[in-house]
């Protein structure tokens, strides 16, 4: 089956890209990292990857902000990932349809807070920063991780610029 041109690559423009690479779909993560008075703060992402088992790395990819200056200067985060229960997370850590909601709570498990009811949880090391044209890739070693157990929440699924909820919960 051929895909249906939709635009002409020679013109791409933003909005195309970003139309089409919307149709990946992705799970959401909240970043976390304490800033330098010992605050938490959080952002959520759809960038995050697995990059390799050994060791065990991923990676996420900022543009300029909060995050991304919190990371450069301490090294280390923890990533959560959200169920689907969580679209209120997403919204409040990206700072979209903000509404007076409570923060959500984090908890430290080993070194670095995750968030307390998220259905996997990273913590994690900034190995490299790689700059890319308007975002850093901030490749990073996983110190420790966990899991909900089986049978709990679903995760909450990201595509075309849209949350969609999973039917299945984990296996
Ligand atoms: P803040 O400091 O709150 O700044 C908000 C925005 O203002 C920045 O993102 C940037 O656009 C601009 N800004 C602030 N300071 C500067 C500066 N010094 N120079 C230039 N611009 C500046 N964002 C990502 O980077 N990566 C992702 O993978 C990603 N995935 C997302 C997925 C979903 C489903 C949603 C809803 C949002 C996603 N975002 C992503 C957006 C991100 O959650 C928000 O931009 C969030 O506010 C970033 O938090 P922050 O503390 O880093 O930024």
């Amino acid at each position: 089956m051929t895909a249906k041109k939709l635009s002409v690559s020679e013109d791409l423009d933003g909005q195309s890209f970003r139309q089409a690479v919307s149709l990946f779909a992705t799970g959401i993560g909240v970043i976390s990292s304490e800033d330098e008075d010992g605050n938490i703060h959080g952002a959520t992402v759809n960038s995050f990857t697995s990059i390799s088992l050994e060791p065990p790395t991923i990676m996420v990819s900022l543009k300029p902000g909060k995050m991304h200056s919190i990371l450069a200067q301490n090294g280390c985060f923890g990533v959560s990932i959200l169920g689907e229960n969580h679209q209120d997370y997403s919204a409040y850590f990206s700072r979209r349809d903000f509404n007076d909601a409570p923060p959500p709570e984090f908890t430290k498990r080993h070194a670095y807070k995750t968030l307390a009811d998220a259905i996997a949880w990273f913590e994690c090391r900034v190995d490299k920063m790689v700059d890319v044209n308007d975002h850093t890739l901030f490749i990073a070693k996983v110190t420790a991780c966990g899991r909900s157990e089986p049978g709990s929440q679903a995760p909450l699924l990201f595509f075309a610029s849209k949350y969609h909820h999973n039917p299945s919960p984990i296996a």
